[in-house]
């Protein structure tokens, strides 16, 4: 009789808990880097917490951007192979795009800014460059060359330009974390322009469920359950340009020929506790192709991905097989 009662109570509570914390639930949609993000908080404190996210947030791209004239990075790529001082952040996803670049074999390059501006994915004003020009700007692309320095100072030489965009989004998604564990949140879930960051679970303690996008338009093709993790994607389908001959060049270079990515995979996502492995993994393994993202994830094992193939089939890392599941017959899903 009594065990009975104790058993009440404590459900009672637990429902109690339940939805103090669902009622504390804050949503806030901004824009920031070039794109629309979400941050979806419960807990205490929520609110003051969504807008400490966007100011880090925003002082992070102030640091960054490679289109605000005054960022650090900005400052870097002036013409004239100047030393030039730079903040924390900056210096870090420097010295952290620099090591990645070469643990990928240049897969990641953060230095093909004067290439993409050429091709006019900064602008919008497309073309197609003569071989030419694209040589000429692929002499300046050697990202080993960005020399660091004590006191968080950076030199590069005459002619390069550095890009952050390949890693800026999922290391503004592990600084909200951070913020966010500062102020005492626990279940949280970002969304950075299309990568996704979760803190904790979800507030009633089962994971985050969340879509992988359909490359070829429509709802997701695969949902997966996560938690305490950042899922983050690259592929081709969502920057790119149509030419009058049909041909479609996308955002994503190879640094090897200077022309856009083009190979069997139409999309890349990684999993990971940090959001910037995944976002340069990301990044990287997309411009390797299906074979070279493979033999990387088999070297290393050290996060799980999702490669979705021009073939419309999806292979996945044996670690997701029991959070994974399919949302479209039409697309096989296959272990890796
Ligand atoms: P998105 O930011 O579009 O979600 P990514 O994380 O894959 O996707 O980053 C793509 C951006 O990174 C491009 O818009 C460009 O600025 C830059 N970029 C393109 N190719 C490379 C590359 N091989 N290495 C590093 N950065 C790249
Ligand atoms: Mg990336």
């Amino acid at each position: 009789m009594q065990k009975n009662s104790f058993f009440v109570i404590l459900v009672l509570s637990s429902l109690l808990i339940f939805s103090c914390k669902s009622d504390e639930k804050t949503v806030l949609q901004f824009e920031a880097m070039n794109t629309i993000m979400t941050v979806q908080l419960y807990g205490p404190n929520a609110q003051n917490a969504a807008t400490q996210v966007v100011q880090k947030i925003g002082d992070l791209e102030k640091s960054i951007s490679s289109t605000l004239p005054d960022s650090y990075i900005s400052l870097l790529n002036r013409p004239g192979g100047q030393f030039s001082k730079t903040d924390e952040h900056t210096f870090y996803l420097l010295d952290y795009a620099k090591k990645m670049g070469i643990a990928t074999d240049g897969a990641l390059n953060i230095a093909l800014y004067p290439v993409i501006k050429e091709w006019g994915f900064t602008t919008g004003d497309y073309k197609v460059p003569s071989q030419d020009k694209i040589d000429e700007l692929l002499l300046h692309t050697d990202f080993t060359k960005i020399n660091l320095f004590e006191g968080n100072q950076v030199q590069i030489e005459e002619g390069m330009q550095l890009d952050l965009g390949a890693v800026g989004k999922g290391y503004a998604g592990d600084l909200a974390v951070e913020v966010l564990k500062n102020l005492g949140i626990k279940s949280a879930l970002l969304d950075l322009g299309g990568n996704i960051q979760a803190l904790g679970t979800k507030s009633d303690g089962s994971p985050w469920k969340i879509g992988v996008k359909n490359p070829w338009g429509g709802e997701a093709v695969a949902g997966l359950y996560i938690n305490n993790e950042a899922v983050i994607t690259s592929g081709g389908y969502e920057r790119f340009f149509d030419t009058l001959d049909g041909k479609r060049y996308i955002h994503i270079f190879d640094g090897k020929t200077g022309y856009p990515v083009e190979n069997d995979l139409e999309s890349v996502t990684i999993i990971s506790e940090s959001g910037l492995y995944a976002d340069s993994l990301s990044t990287a393994l997309f411009v390797m192709g299906f074979e070279g993202a493979k033999s990387f994830w088999e070297k290393h094992q050290d996060f799980q991905m999702i490669l979705i193939t021009k073939e419309h089939k999806i292979f996945y890392t044996p670690l997701l097989s029991d959070r994974i599941f399919s949302v479209d017959d039409s697309i096989p899903m296959f272990m890796l």
